[in-house]
């Protein structure tokens, strides 16, 4: 995602501990706890500009969300609308996904969300694909058995690798759009990304998969 970079963002997302947790890691096995309450927690990883996650936790308040973003300059975007929507069920922490299993005990987290990740369509980048076989593994280490990805995006070749990926892995596809938005799926929240796609005409795709033991 490109945005300029704000040398503020980690200050200001520093003022919202009740938002953004200081130490994530301090609360793995007990992120419940931060919620006070037992719900199911479903995270976003890459979450950009939290448009997906914020407006996914003003539909399902029984849910708990918690987006995770890499970059801070982004991440503050999305701070300012989970402030405005004024929610207790939503969090954001800025990491790299890379650290999940550090962050969530096994079986903490019961979905997880991608969208519109970034596509690294050259070959030697294929590692950095939140889809790639290493990324895959990561989820699975905080999903129970038999969780969920759910997946959407606008880049044909990167819909066309996670199919791929995800079955190379023994996953079960659940359910698969190939034009989301002409397809009878209720509750679509859009992401920052797929307003702008779609309002070009692109189709958006999107599959659920869920791991098998
Ligand atoms: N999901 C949003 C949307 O649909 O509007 C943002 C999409 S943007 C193309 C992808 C985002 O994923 C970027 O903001 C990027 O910083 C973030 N990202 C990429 N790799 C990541 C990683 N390993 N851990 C956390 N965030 C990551």
């Amino acid at each position: 995602m490109r945005t300029r970079n704000k040398p503020w963002a980690k200050d200001r997302l520093d003022e919202f501990p009740s938002i953004v947790p200081a130490i994530p890691q301090e609360h793995k096995g007990k992120w419940n706890a931060v919620f006070g309450n037992d719900n199911p927690i479903h995270i976003e990883v890459g979450m950009g500009k939290g448009q997906f996650i914020t407006g996914m936790a003003v539909q399902n308040p029984d849910v708990n969300y918690i987006g995770i973003e890499l970059s801070e300059s982004v991440a503050v975007v999305a701070l300012d609308k989970m402030i405005e929507a004024d929610v207790p069920n939503v969090k954001l922490l800025t990491i790299n996904a890379e650290i999940l299993a550090d962050v969530f005990e096994p079986g903490e987290v019961d979905r997880v969300y991608l969208n519109f990740s970034d596509p690294w369509p050259k070959t030697r980048h294929e590692k950095r694909r939140l889809t790639f076989k290493k990324f895959l593994d990561l989820y699975k280490t905080v999903l129970p058995e038999n969780g969920e990805i759910h997946f959407k995006t606008d880049n044909r070749g990167l819909f066309e690798y996670s199919l791929w990926s995800f079955s190379q892995y023994g996953m079960l596809l659940k359910y698969v759009s190939l034009d989301l938005h002409k397809s009878d799926f209720e509750g679509n929240i859009m992401t920052e990304y797929e307003e702008k796609f779609s309002a070009k005409g692109q189709p958006i795709y999107r599959c659920e998969v869920q791991y098998q033991e």
